[in-house]
């Protein structure tokens, strides 16, 4: 893991991590998956992140925002799409959301479901479909690298982010420990983790704590 640039990390090395602070000690963040031909985004931060994390990396890349063809908002909150109305003038990308979600994220252009397959740069994702946080929410799964990306999906200690029904949001975790997954990138540092991303036993680690969370709480 090497940090190039402030706010980003190198997971590997066509896939960084841009983070930007909220407020002390929490961060939200954008996935940048760079391919030969092409650039993957998930997730676009705020109004600004765009033109002041993103593009600064795609720059120091050598890259340009044009190669942007396709941005995935793993869920509504604006954290994770305020800057898709940005991204969506400078690249000619198509935004895709899980069809639960469509309603409030106006600027998406496409629907996906689980089990759907989407090339970002040169990877292929497979989305699963877990509602908990939010009905619309997904993880993003490359199954030949073994790297998941999570959004809010595992919510850990933020026991106000679990806004379904609990039930719903345990089956959803019980899926995702079935996968095997050697690195899991959260959007935020959830507690009790601390940090967004997560590698091997820490990965079942996090997500049977959220499991406990939730299970204290429709107790
Ligand atoms: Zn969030």
């Amino acid at each position: 893991m090497v940090i190039i640039m402030e706010n980003v990390v190198e997971v590997f090395d066509d896939l960084f991590v841009v983070t930007q602070d909220m407020r002390p000690g929490w961060y939200c963040s954008v996935f940048v998956v760079f391919g030969e031909k092409s650039i993957g985004i998930v997730d676009t931060g705020y109004e600004n992140t765009p033109r002041d994390y993103v593009f600064p990396l795609l720059k120091a890349k050598g890259r340009s925002p044009d190669e942007v063809d396709l941005i995935v908002n793993t869920h509504r909150d604006g954290d994770h799409i305020r800057g898709n109305d940005v991204f969506k003038e400078n690249t000619g990308a198509l935004i895709v959301a899980h069809s639960l979600a469509a309603e409030a994220i106006p600027s998406m252009d496409k629907t996906m479901e689980d089990g759907d397959v989407l090339r970002l740069g040169d990877r292929q994702f497979k989305v699963i479909h877990t509602p908990g946080h939010r009905p619309g929410a997904v993880c993003l799964l490359d199954e030949d690298h073994k790297v998941m990306i999570t959004g809010d999906s595992v919510c850990g200690e933020r026991e106000d982010l679990i806004r379904m029904d609990k039930g719903i949001y345990i089956e959803s975790l019980k899926k995702l420990l079935e996968l095997d997954v050697d690195v899991m990138i959260m959007s935020h540092p959830f507690k009790p983790a601390g940090k967004n991303i997560l590698r091997g036993e820490e990965i079942g680690e996090m997500i049977l704590a959220s499991i406990g969370v939730a299970e204290r709480l429709s107790q």
